[in-house]
């Protein structure tokens, strides 16, 4: 029986590395209880729509430069010295941006806090895929996606609560709170270990053995189960010692262009589901619906519940599942929510004048609350589809589909065009719906009608395999859709002939 601690309990370590994953969310949340305040206004001088735009953009800029960051430092000082570095970096930004006596220096604390969140939400998948056993590695990265939603929840709330405050407060209380989970988080993860398959990348076997034994069997450096993983990592270091030096134009060529294109495609299409308008705009979608004030701002809260919620059934059940399915289920139900949101708007709404001094809502239902209920049961049906579906897995399968050499360089370039996309949309959204209002559901409807035909014929099935398994699943001729037909993984069949030969060797002894 080998010895057990919290600190080699993957469970644990997984779910304490989310704290990266609460930042992100507080990020994504961090302006939208806030910005209607009369202390916002006043104190920042009522900001123009494009310095507002600015400013809330600001942060999604910072994220993208802290992805591609965050691909060369993971390699270079490791995985977790990396979100070390961002959980500091994010509690300079919290400073700065509590202690903002001006737009410049708020927009200045959040691109700080973006850089953070963008090492963060980059590195820790990556943490948390390598230190898995592979069949509960989309369990375990999904977890990151649900303090994703945790953070956005929680963040909305504070801001909600703190709008009631008769002072500045108001504003810095929320911004300033963020620095407890970044405290946690730099504190925390400095105990744990580094990741087994990056010591073993950086020649340090001895060490990558322990760790992996400490994971998986109590420190047993003899179990079978951890020599056949170990003998996979080491066996997969060899060969890659074997290669050219490495390099990022590698990332584009023969044999990792298309895996590097899927995991890019998969962050963008993530995006391009729409689930950011319903995020930072849900005020929006619902002043269409012909629902305002207060009424608003309740409706508005449901969707971040539901989001949380709705994530539980992927964390449970992502690994049985598989991610092909989650991913066409969860696209195809959320491109027909969309289009029953566009086509009840279309159909029941008419020209608005202006509302509440806001010209982003041109266009809303009045007077047909079945209409108006209708839309907002799509828009929660809208939420909880990608809350069990892309959400999560849009951040396990570029986590696992690339091998050591290139994943953290590849991870970097699919969360910089998550981020990427975040930004584009945050500032073009609220012109689409002022212009061409319902029809810009229509228009997601169709990004999400493309990416299921994208991952029909393009995306292999990767659950239950190992990382080191991944280069013969894409190096492999079957069609993507029969990719579920393969040979099982062939971990198992390792650890018993490691067995055998361990009870061979006690009978010679003997
Ligand atoms: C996305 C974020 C989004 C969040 C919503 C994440 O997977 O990357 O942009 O706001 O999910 O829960």
């Amino acid at each position: 029986m080998g010895k057990y601690s919290l600190l080699s309990n993957v469970y644990f370590l997984g779910g304490f590395a989310t704290m990266g994953g609460m930042l992100f969310g507080f990020d994504i949340s961090s302006m939208s209880g806030v910005v209607g305040t009369v202390r916002y206004q006043n104190y920042f001088n009522h900001p123009s729509s494009s310095l507002q735009g600015g400013i809330v953009a600001s942060m999604a800029a910072g994220s993208f430069l802290g992805a591609l960051l965050a691909g060369p430092l993971g390699d270079r000082i490791s995985r977790k010295r990396t979100v070390m570095l961002a959980a500091s970096i994010w509690i300079i930004g919290s400073i700065i941006q509590c202690a903002a006596v001006g737009a410049g220096m708020l927009i200045v604390g959040r691109i700080i806090n973006g850089v953070a969140v963008g090492l963060a939400s980059m590195i820790v998948p990556v943490y948390q895929s390598e230190i898995a056993p592979k069949n509960i590695r989309g369990r375990i990265v999904s977890l990151q996606q649900w303090a994703i939603t945790w953070g956005i929840l929680i963040q909305y709330f504070i801001q909600y609560g703190c709008s009631f405050i008769e002072s500045d407060a108001a504003f810095r209380i929320p911004w300033g709170i963020q620095i407890v989970p970044g405290l946690i988080l730099l504190i925390g993860i400095s105990f744990f270990p580094f990741s087994p398959r990056w010591l073993a990348d950086k020649g340090r076997s001895e060490e990558a053995l322990q760790v992996l034994a400490d994971l998986r069997a109590g420190g047993d450096k003899n179990d079978p189960a951890v020599l056949a993983e170990f003998k996979e990592i080491q066996d997969a270091v060899t060969f890659d010692r074997t290669l050219a030096a490495r390099s990022y134009g590698e990332l584009f060529r023969h044999p990792y262009g298309r895996r590097v294109f899927l995991g890019m495609t998969l962050q963008s299409w993530s995006q391009l589901t729409g689930m950011n308008v319903a995020m930072y705009y849900i005020v929006f979608i619902f002043q269409g619906a012909g629902i305002t004030g207060n009424a608003n701002l309740q409706a508005s809260s449901i969707q971040y519940v539901l989001n949380v919620v709705m994530t539980v059934p992927a964390i449970l059940f992502i690994d049985r599942w598989g991610r092909r399915p989650v991913l066409l289920i969860g696209s195809t139900f959320m491109a027909l929510w969309l289009f029953l949101i566009g086509g009840l708007m279309g159909k029941f709404g008419s020209p608005l004048e202006s509302t509440d001094g806001n010209s982003t809502t041109t266009w809303a239902i009045s007077g047909n609350d079945s209409a108006s209920h209708a839309v907002i049961a799509c828009s929660y049906l809208f939420v909880c589809s990608f809350a069990i579906s892309w959400g999560p897995v849009s951040w396990t399968y570029p986590a696992e589909i690339y091998p050591l050499r290139i994943r953290a360089k590849a991870v970097s370039l699919s969360t910089a065009s998550n981020w990427a996309f975040n930004f584009i949309l945050a500032y073009a959204v609220p012109p689409a719906l002022e212009h061409i209002q319902y029809k810009t559901y229509y228009i997601f409807a169709g990004f999400c009608v493309a990416m299921t035909i994208h991952v029909f014929f393009m995306f292999p099935e990767t659950k239950g395999r190992t990382l080191e398994e991944m280069e013969e699943l894409f190096n492999s001729d079957v069609p993507a859709w029969k990719t579920r037909s393969l040979p099982a993984s062939k971990l198992e069949h390792d650890i018993e002939v490691i067995q055998a030969e361990q009870l061979n060797e006690k009978h010679e002894v003997k």
